[in-house]
């Protein structure tokens, strides 16, 4: 695989960010057999493409690319026919190599083909599928062999000609083109292959145009996999289904098939849950604001699913074209970076627009980076847990530890978890993460006990993220890790936010079992979100954790102490205990101790510590024994 990785590499370069973050779902499409025709195909000097079952580009040679203008990364996933066939190809001979892809068939036919910069050029096609052992249709390959046009051809139309008007002209008096092809199955808006077209085109068409321009916008429904975990396959669809008709109607009205080609507005779905816009005709940013909130306002109304309402958001990244395109390379780098602007608006926190800029790439590189150091960082030993003492107010005491992942890179040192914790939580590694630490930390905690008896920490803290909840099973793997360590479940309080206790039937449902198995469990960063202290009976919590920006003003801001004190108040009213977060002087703890706030956390009695501090920091022998 030499070759190929050499070939692969100048193709992925450019987009590397995209790759890395595309890089699990293309090592799975891109098999053995592929890599073994790919290396055929880059001896020849024929224009290689190798395709997938339904022939969308997997692989194109160098010297298809010379041929026809199109560098791999641009066309990967893109339709063949599609692709290759210039809008005045002889249709029959489209329809041929259609249905030859789609019976397996193989074909060969001279082709009216565009290159990439929209010139004409003729090829010899020779389609052949590729089966597998078992003789199930794997992909095809085809070969392309430059040929001049054919006599009759010749002259009937000059390639500058074929341009956007004449291409619109038959939107409106035919029947569209590549109707069929060119429609998602499941939602009936035009597919991936039909919005590159489209894009394409109107990057062409503002090329020459100065003064027209238009916008990309990359929609994605968030939390799409959660709805499909819990409402099925057949949800799922439906609800695609019901997105898909809203960004129609949401969008200027038509036949959006019919209008592939015209000058309007398009909305296509790309796949999975992610869909396309493309807002023709528009300059102005304020504009693609406003149309960019009217879909986020339509998004976010309730869907109804299979008689289950349904209510999430979107994420949609933006990116504008005007000014002659300066600087836009391709149709596939545009997509490339409204898909990075997408991304940001989910690290943003969802349900919202943002308008790509260049420095996103540096961002996201950073963030793909650490991805993929954190996949092999969960292979190996580099994360490590540290501990904080929580201690009793009233006595000093130690009462318990607080389990803090960290992260011991090679090459950056030690990183904290507010840096790599959302990236977990974003690339899905985080349900790992969690029962790693949660591994560690509890046979670690049962050593103590071991070794120290009286002098331990009773009591072990580990934070939860949202995600851990949804894992299946996830009630059995806390059972598991604990019966492994040996250890009670009393002894363990796991922390879940307040935004993840109080927004989600699902994810109190799972408390609820947590805690019917005696497993303790702590309102974490009460005060910093949601604080609500007339919800706090509705969660099934045993303690809140005050946030630490309240302690840190606790003695200068009246409200602050006044909501300290009310808290602690509700929390006991409920029979709840209450833990202080941050505690650094002695004035804080002498004024938490006052309002009878039970236990305290923070630098005034330890940061957190490896595992081997801990143990030099606990106390004496003798003195661990003061009952107070
Ligand atoms: P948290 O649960 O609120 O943890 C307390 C954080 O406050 C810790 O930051 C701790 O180092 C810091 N802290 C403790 N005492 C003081 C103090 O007196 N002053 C100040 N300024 N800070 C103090 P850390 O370790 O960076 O953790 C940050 C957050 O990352 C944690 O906030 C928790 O939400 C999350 N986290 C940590 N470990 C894990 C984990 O294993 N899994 C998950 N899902 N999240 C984790
Ligand atoms: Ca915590
Ligand atoms: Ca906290």
């Amino acid at each position: 695989g030499l070759l190929l990785a050499a070939a692969l590499a100048l193709a992925v370069v450019e987009p590397l960010v995209h790759a890395l973050r595309r890089q699990s779902r293309r090592l799975e499409r891109r098999s053995l057999e592929l890599e073994r025709l790919a290396l055929v195909g880059e001896n020849t000097s024929a224009a290689v493409l190798v395709g997938d079952a339904a022939h969308r580009v997997q692989w194109v040679n160098a010297a298809f690319t010379s041929c026809t203008g199109w560098g791999a990364a641009e066309v990967e996933g893109a339709l063949t026919v599609e692709l290759l066939a210039h809008p005045l190809a002889d249709q029959t001979v489209c329809a041929a190599l259609r249905d030859a892809v789609a019976a397996g068939r193989p074909q060969r036919a001279e082709l009216r083909c565009r290159r990439r910069d929209g010139s004409d050029l003729w090829l010899d096609v020779e389609l052949r599928p590729l089966h597998d052992a078992h003789g199930t249709l794997r992909g095809f390959i085809t070969v392309g062999h430059e040929v001049g046009a054919p006599q009759a051809e010749r002259g009937r139309v000059a390639p500058e000609q074929v341009g956007l008007s004449e291409v619109a002209d038959r939107g409106q008096g035919q029947q569209p083109l590549y109707a069929a092809a060119r429609a998602d199955r499941l939602t009936g808006l035009p597919d991936r292959g039909a919005a590159m077209a489209r894009l394409e085109r109107a990057l062409a068409h503002a090329r020459s145009h100065r003064g027209y321009g238009f916008a990309l916008l990359f929609i994605d429904f968030d939390r799409f996999k959660h709805v499909n975990h819990t409402l099925g396959h057949d949800g799922g669809d439906e609800l695609l289904r019901q997105i898909a008709e809203r960004l129609r109607l949401a969008l200027r009205p038509g036949d959006e098939l019919a209008r592939v080609d015209s000058c309007t507005d398009l909305a296509a779905r790309l796949g999975g849950d992610e869909f396309a816009a493309v807002l023709d005709g528009v300059r102005d940013a304020d504009t693609v604001a406003a149309v960019a909130d009217r879909l986020l306002r339509e998004l976010a109304e309730p869907f109804n699913v299979l008689d289950h309402p349904v209510r999430s958001s979107a994420s949609i990244g933006i990116v504008c074209v005007a000014d002659g395109a300066d600087g836009v390379e391709s149709a596939a780098a545009l997509l490339r970076d409204a898909d990075t602007a997408m991304y940001e608006a989910k690290r943003a926190g969802r349900g919202r627009w943002v308008m790509f800029e260049r420095s996103m790439h540096e961002r996201l590189l950073h963030t793909m980076a650490l991805e993929h150091d954190l996949r092999r960082a969960l292979r190996g030993d580099e994360l490590f847990v540290a501990y904080q003492p929580v201690v009793e107010l009233a006595s000093g005491r130690l009462s318990g530890v607080e389990a803090l992942v960290r992260w011991q890179h090679p090459e950056r040192g030690t990183i904290g978890p507010a840096e790599f914790v959302p990236v977990a939580e974003e690339c899905g590694l985080v349900g790992d993460l969690g029962h790693r630490v949660l591994m560690l930390a509890c046979r670690q905690f049962m050593h103590w006990q071991r070794t120290f008896g009286e002098r331990a920490p009773a009591t072990l803290a580990v934070n939860l993220s949202r995600a851990q909840l949804d894992r299946p099973g996830f009630t059995d793997e806390v059972a598991q890790v604990l019966q492994g360590a040996g250890m009670s479940a009393q002894q363990l309080q796991l922390e879940v936010t307040e935004a993840l206790a109080a927004q989600d039937a699902r994810a109190q449902a799972v408390l609820r079992e947590l805690k019917a198995r005696g497993v303790r469990l702590a309102l974490d960063d009460f005060g910093s979100g949601y604080s609500s202290l007339a919800c706090l009976h509705q969660l099934p919590v045993d303690s809140v954790k005050i946030d630490r920006t309240f302690v840190r003003h606790a003695q200068t801001v009246e409200v602050h102490r006044v909501l300290i004190e009310a808290t602690i108040r509700v929390a006991r009213t409920l029979g709840m205990t209450t833990v202080a977060e941050g505690i650094e002087t002695e004035g804080q703890a002498a004024l938490l101790a006052a309002l009878a706030c039970d236990r305290g956390q923070g630098w005034l009695y330890g940061r957190p510590m490896t595992a081997d501090e801990l143990e030099r920091w606990l106390p004496p022998a003798a003195a661990g024994i003061v009952v107070a």
